[in-house]
C-alpha cells in the first residue's frame, strides 16, 4: 500500500516537471486575461506578434508583447520565448521592463501580477521638467525612492522635502 502511495506522488511531480511546462494561448485568451486593463491593439511597425497597449496617466503606458501571432492568431512555438511587459514613456521609452511571463498554465496570473507590478511604480506626480515621477526600488533592495521616468535622460530624484502631494501637480 505505501509503494502505491509513492508511486503516485511520483507520477504527479512528474507531471508538475513535465506536463505543466507549456501552453497554447489564443489571441481570445490573452484579451480575456487582459480584459480588467482596457488593453488596445496597437501595430508596431515590423513586430508580428500581437502588441496590446495599456494606457496610464502621464503619457505613461504598459506595453504587453503577447507572443501571438497576428496572422494565425495563436501563439508562436511554445518555449521559443515568452511574454515580454514594458512600461513606456511617449510611446517610445522604455521605463522598466518586468520580468517575462512564461507561458506555463498559470501565465494569465503571472502576467497581471507583472502588470499590476509595473502600474504600482507610477504616480500622479510629474518632477519640475514636467516628467513623470515613478516609484524605484534601490539598488540594494532595501525601500524605494521616486525619480524620474526618463532616467538616465533626466536624473532628477525627489529628495523628500516635503509632502509629494503639496509639491508637484500632475
Ligand atoms: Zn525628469
Amino acid at each position: 500500500m505505501k509503494r502505491i502511495y509513492l508511486s503516485y506522488h511520483y507520477l504527479l511531480i512528474w507531471e508538475i516537471l513535465l506536463v505543466d511546462r507549456y501552453v497554447d494561448i489564443s489571441q481570445y485568451d490573452f484579451e480575456k486575461a487582459l480584459k480588467k486593463f482596457n488593453p488596445r491593439l496597437v501595430k508596431p511597425e515590423g513586430v508580428f506578434e500581437a502588441v496590446y497597449k495599456i494606457p496610464l496617466e502621464n503619457g505613461l503606458s504598459i506595453w504587453v508583447y503577447s507572443t501571438i501571432d497576428t496572422q494565425t492568431g495563436v501563439s508562436r512555438e511554445k518555449g521559443s520565448d515568452a511574454i515580454r511587459t514594458i512600461l513606456m514613456f511617449d510611446d517610445r521609452k522604455i521605463v522598466e521592463a518586468a520580468p517575462k511571463t512564461l507561458r506555463t498554465t498559470n501565465w494569465d496570473d503571472n502576467l497581471i501580477e507583472k502588470i499590476e507590478s509595473l502600474i504600482e511604480m507610477t504616480t500622479d506626480y510629474l518632477d519640475p521638467s514636467g516628467h513623470p515621477l515613478i516609484k524605484k526600488k534601490k539598488k540594494d533592495g532595501k525601500g524605494s525612492f521616486y525619480g524620474c521616468a526618463l532616467y538616465p535622460e533626466c536624473k532628477y530624484i525627489y529628495k523628500g522635502e516635503k509632502p509629494l502631494g503639496d509639491l508637484f501637480s500632475g
